[in-house]
C-alpha cells in the first residue's frame, strides 16, 4: 500500500484552493505537479553549487559537473540503460524526437525509404517525421487502431518491408490511456532489422520501464510529467545507434576540437548536447526519479490501476457517457464525453468547481478524426489522486448534466 496522505502532504500545490473549492488536479496527462524534495533542490542548487558545468576548473564548476552527472546516472539507473553514454538530456521529448527524426533520418535514410508511427501519436511523434518527409524524402506509414483505441498488430508485420527505416511508437497514449504491446513491437521488428523509438512520456511516471528488457533503440520521456521540473528531457539510446548518428545542434560542449577548417565532436553523450546544459533541471528530475524509486514503481502502478479501474465503473454509471479508449490494458487516462455537451463546457464547468481536467484534442488530432469527435474531456491520474477525487469529479459531471 502506499501512504496517500504522506504523499499529497509532499506536494504543497494540492493545498490550495481554486475558485473557493480544493484543487482537484486531474491534468497529470498534460504535466504533473511537483514534491517539495523537487522544489527544494532547484532552490538548493542555485543556493549552494551554482556554475556552469564542464568547463570550470574551479570548485564549484566541479560541484555543479559532479551532480550534474550523478543525475545522469540516475536517469540510466532508473530506465535500466547499459550505460550512462546513453542518456543524453534534452529539453523534453519533443526535442528528443526531432533530435532522432533529424540525425536518424539524414544519416540512414534515402528518399522513399518509410518510418512507421501508429494512429495514436501525439503530435510530438508525427510532425517531426513530416518535417523530415520534406528534408530526406521519406514517407510516413500509419498504424491502424480498432475501435477500442488498440494497435492493429497483425498489420505491423505486413507494412514492414525493406523500405522500412524506423518504427516510432507511443508506449502510452495520452488521449486512451491504451498501453501498447512494445515488447512485442520491438520484437516483430527486431525481426527484420528495423530499430524502434519509443515515446514513454506517458509511460515512466506509471510504470517500472527496463529499456535493456524490453530491447528498444530508443526511448524518449519528459521530466515535467514524471514530477520533475519543465524544461528539461530525457534521451535514451543505445550507444551502437547513438555512436553512428551525426550531432543534431552544433555549438560549445558537443566539440572535441574546432577550427575554421575542420571540427571534431565530443563523445557520448556530450555530442547530442549542444550548448549549456539544463543542470539544475537535471539535478530535479534526478530528485524527481529518486523519489519514485523510493515508493516502488510496482506499488504506484498497482495503485493508479485501482484509480483508474474505480474512474471508468464511476463514469460509467452516468447516461449518455461514453468512453474513449476501452483497450484491455490500460493506464491512467481516461478521456470520455457526456452527449450533447461540449468537451469545453465540461471542462469550464468542472474549473468552476475547483476540477482541472485537459478538453480538446490533446495534441493528438488525426486520432480525434479517426475517433470521429473534435475533442475529448480527459482525466489523468498520478500518485496523489484519491478515490475520493474521482467522486468529485463524477458529481460534478451529474451536476453539470442537470444544467443542461
Ligand atoms: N508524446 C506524448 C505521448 C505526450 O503525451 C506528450 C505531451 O503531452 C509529448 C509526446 C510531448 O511532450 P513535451 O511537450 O513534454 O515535449
Amino acid at each position: 500500500m502506499i501512504n496517500l496522505a504522506d504523499i499529497r502532504a509532499d506536494f504543497p500545490i494540492l493545498s490550495r484552493l481554486v475558485h473557493g473549492k480544493p484543487l482537484v488536479y486531474l491534468d497529470n496527462g498534460a504535466t504533473t505537479q511537483k514534491p517539495e524534495c523537487v522544489i527544494d533542490k532547484i532552490r538548493e542548487i542555485y543556493c549552494s553549487v551554482n556554475a556552469n558545468v564542464h568547463r570550470g576548473v574551479h570548485f564549484l564548476s566541479q560541484a555543479a559537473t559532479d551532480e550534474h552527472e550523478a543525475s545522469r546516472r540516475t536517469v540510466q539507473e532508473f530506465i535500466g540503460a547499459a550505460s550512462s553514454n546513453e542518456i543524453v538530456f534534452t529539453r523534453g521529448t519533443t526535442e528528443a524526437i526531432n533530435l532522432i527524426a533529424s540525425s536518424y533520418c539524414r544519416e540512414f535514410c534515402k528518399p522513399g525509404d518509410e518510418v512507421i508511427i501508429s494512429a495514436m501519436e501525439h503530435h510530438s511523434n508525427i510532425v517531426p517525421w513530416q518535417l523530415q518527409a520534406t528534408i530526406s524524402g521519406i514517407k510516413l506509414r500509419v498504424l491502424p487502431i480498432s475501435d477500442e483505441g488498440e494497435l492493429l498488430l497483425e498489420e505491423l508485420e505486413k507494412m514492414i518491408s525493406s523500405r522500412t527505416k524506423l518504427i516510432a511508437i507511443t508506449h502510452v497514449s495520452n488521449v486512451l490511456g491504451t498501453v501498447t504491446p512494445i515488447g512485442k513491437i520491438i520484437e516483430i521488428a527486431h525481426r527484420y532489422d528495423v530499430p524502434v523509438l519509443v515515446d514513454a512520456a506517458q509511460s515512466v511516471q506509471h510504470m517500472a520501464v527496463d529499456v535493456q528488457q524490453i530491447d528498444c533503440d530508443f526511448l524518449v520521456f519528459s521530466s515535467h510529467k514524471i514530477y520533475g521540473p519543465t524544461g528539461i528531457g530525457v534521451l535514451y539510446g543505445k550507444e551502437k545507434w547513438l555512436e553512428k548518428l551525426p550531432p543534431y545542434q552544433g555549438g560549445g560542449e558537443m566539440i572535441a576540437s574546432v577550427s575554421f577548417e575542420k571540427t571534431t565532436f565530443a563523445a557520448l553523450p556530450f555530442k547530442f548536447e549542444a550548448g549549456t546544459p539544463d543542470y539544475v533541471g537535471s539535478a530535479a528530475l534526478a530528485t524527481a526519479l529518486d523519489y519514485l524509486s523510493r515508493i516502488g514503481l510496482e506499488k504506484i502502478a498497482r495503485y493508479e490501476h485501482d484509480l483508474l479501474t474505480y474512474a471508468t465503473e464511476q463514469l460509467s454509471t452516468i447516461d449518455n457517457l461514453k468512453i474513449y479508449g476501452t483497450a484491455s490494458d490500460k493506464c491512467s487516462v481516461i478521456s470520455f464525453l457526456v452527449e450533447g455537451i461540449h468537451h469545453y463546457d465540461m471542462g469550464v464547468l468542472l474549473d468552476t468547481m475547483g476540477i482541472a481536467v485537459r478538453t480538446g484534442h490533446h495534441c493528438a488530432e488525426p486520432l480525434m478524426r479517426r475517433l470521429g469527435v473534435e475533442g475529448t474531456v480527459r482525466a489523468s491520474f498520478a500518485i496523489y489522486n484519491t478515490r475520493e477525487e474521482i467522486d468529485l469529479l463524477v458529481n460534478g459531471i451529474r451536476r453539470i448534466v442537470k444544467m443542461f
